[in-house]
Order: structure tokens, then C-alpha cells, then sequence
């Protein structure tokens, strides 16, 4: 286990410490709302097998209350959509502060039904309800996300006090 303190946040890499890995998560972390990054307790980077059977899924697991990335989300042939800014790291950021604050069961009616008209691509590991926030969470800080789903994520409960972003 290789340790490295990025943006004030702890990293832990299973084995070598990947520059590529570092240099993106500081990109993406510094585009993420202090307020959200309060609750990261830790980054971990694990090989690509230790998150289930499919050695080429590349996330994403934060069931464990802290991302947890595969190796294979920092390369730039099989995840080119994760530069500059790691999608497969907001993502996982989107699902904790879900979990956390229940966001989107918290979310009026109207909201709701926005977020989760939000299509999960096949194949996509779901983690139930939380996926359509995660995914809206992650459009909304790399700004790809409709006005109709920045609203609504703008109205959950880990956007009061945050007033912008940096997209
Ligand atoms: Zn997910």
C-alpha cells in the first residue's frame, strides 16, 4: 500500500502510485464543492479485479463510504471520457452524498421524477435509486447536465450552502 495526500485528501494505492491517477484526481477533486469533499474520507485505488467478476469494469465502488477506483479508470484508451475530469470519481462522490443525505428521496416530487427519467446505460452497476443521482450529480459538476436536472440537484439537501461550482 503506496499513500499520497492529494488536495488534503488521503489516497492509498494498492500498489505503485500511478502518476496519470494522481494528477487526475487532483483535477477532479478541485472541481468538486468543499462542502462535498468534507465527507471523502479517503481515495482508494485498487487493481480492476478486486471490484467483482468483470476485470474490465472500471469503477467504482462506494459502498464502503469512500470511492474506491479501478486502475482501469485512468486509462486513457479504455476510459478516454475520464480526462480531464474523472466521471467515474464524481460519480462514485454522487452516490455517497446520496447515501448521506438522502438526497434524492428527499427531493420534491417534481424534481424527482426529472432525476430519475435519467436513463442508467447498460450494463452500468446500479445501486438501485442512488444511480440516477450519481449520474446527475457527476452531469452537473462537469456541466453537461439539462437545466431541468441542474435544478433539481441544485434542490437536494448536499447543494444547501453550496451556491456555485466551478462549471
Ligand atoms: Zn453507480
Amino acid at each position: 500500500m503506496n499513500e499520497i495526500i492529494v488536495l488534503g485528501k488521503l489516497v492509498r494505492f494498492q500498489h505503485e502510485i500511478l502518476d496519470v491517477a494522481v494528477s487526475n484526481i487532483r483535477d477532479t477533486l478541485w472541481v468538486v464543492p468543499t462542502q462535498h469533499l468534507f465527507l471523502i474520507r479517503q481515495i482508494d485505488v485498487v487493481p480492476p479485479l478486486m471490484l467483482g467478476s468483470n476485470p474490465n469494469y472500471s469503477g467504482g465502488g462506494s459502498g464502503v463510504g469512500y470511492p474506491r477506483l479501478s486502475t482501469l479508470c485512468f486509462d486513457r484508451g479504455h476510459k478516454p471520457h475520464n480526462f480531464p475530469l474523472n466521471l467515474t470519481l464524481l460519480h462514485e462522490i454522487g452516490h455517497i452524498l446520496d447515501e448521506h443525505y438522502g438526497a434524492l428521496v428527499n427531493l420534491p416530487r417534481e424534481h424527482q421524477a426529472t432525476l430519475r427519467a435519467i436513463g442508467i446505460p447498460a450494463g452500468a452497476r446500479t445501486h438501485g435509486d442512488g444511480e440516477h443521482y450519481a449520474i446527475a450529480y457527476q452531469q452537473v459538476i462537469v456541466g453537461t447536465a439539462s437545466a431541468a436536472v441542474r435544478t433539481a440537484v441544485f434542490a437536494s439537501r448536499p447543494f444547501e450552502g453550496v451556491d456555485t461550482i466551478h462549471r
